[in-house]
């Protein structure tokens, strides 16, 4: 290739949101990608994404975001679902224990199915929700330390750190890439 020819570079990442129903991941991606709130959203059967574009170091990088639609509900996510992800978002509810006691398998089926380059970002959402918390920042906290993930509390119903966690985890696939380790 000569020195000058311009390389047209777009680049189209599969991120996907896992993580026990209802913990919020239908509502964290029309909040990122439409920015609205479902208060009545019900649990629809199969997959569906959604292609978000962020700016990246003045580049166009779009998300392909992955949402499960439900089919966590039977704990059968395909492997189809998994296919090609390069990011993933797992979500627990705060004001939930079981949610977060589920990580752990979570973690386990994300890392059957990519490889450990996937950008993991653990996201506690509904932080909204402090008066019922059964979730400690801390223990957040330490478990994304002891699992070498981003973590971040966000409330899909006001908004706090949702585009925050969606572009964090963009920006490190983002990296990945250019270091070459995807
Ligand atoms: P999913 O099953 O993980 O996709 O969860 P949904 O997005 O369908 O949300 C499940 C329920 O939690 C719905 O009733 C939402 O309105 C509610 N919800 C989602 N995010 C939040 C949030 O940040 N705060 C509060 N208070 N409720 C939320
Ligand atoms: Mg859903």
């Amino acid at each position: 290739m000569e020195d000058n020819e311009e390389v047209a570079e777009e680049y189209l990442f599969k991120v996907v949101l896992i993580g026990d129903s209802a913990v919020g991941k239908s509502n964290l991606l029309s909040r990122f990608a439409r920015n609205e709130f479902d208060s009545n959203s019900k649990a629809t059967i199969g997959v569906e994404f959604q292609t978000q574009a962020v700016e990246i170091d003045g580049k166009e990088v779009k998300a392909q975001i992955w949402d499960t639609a439900g089919q966590e509900r039977f704990r059968a996510v395909t492997s189809a679902y998994y296919r090609g992800a390069v990011g993933a978002l797992i979500v627990y509810d705060i004001s939930r224990r079981t949610t977060f006691d589920s990580i752990k398998r979570w973690l386990e089926e994300l890392s059957l199915h990519c490889d450990t380059t996937v950008a993991r970002m653990l996201v506690g959402n509904k932080c909204d929700l402090e008066n019922i918390r059964e979730v400690s920042v801390e223990d957040g906290k330490s478990l994304a330390e002891a699992e070498g993930l981003f973590f971040m509390e966000t409330s899909a119903l006001d908004s706090t750190n949702v585009q925050t966690a969606f572009e964090i985890v963009i920006r490190e696939i983002y990296n990945n890439i250019s270091r070459k380790v995807l």
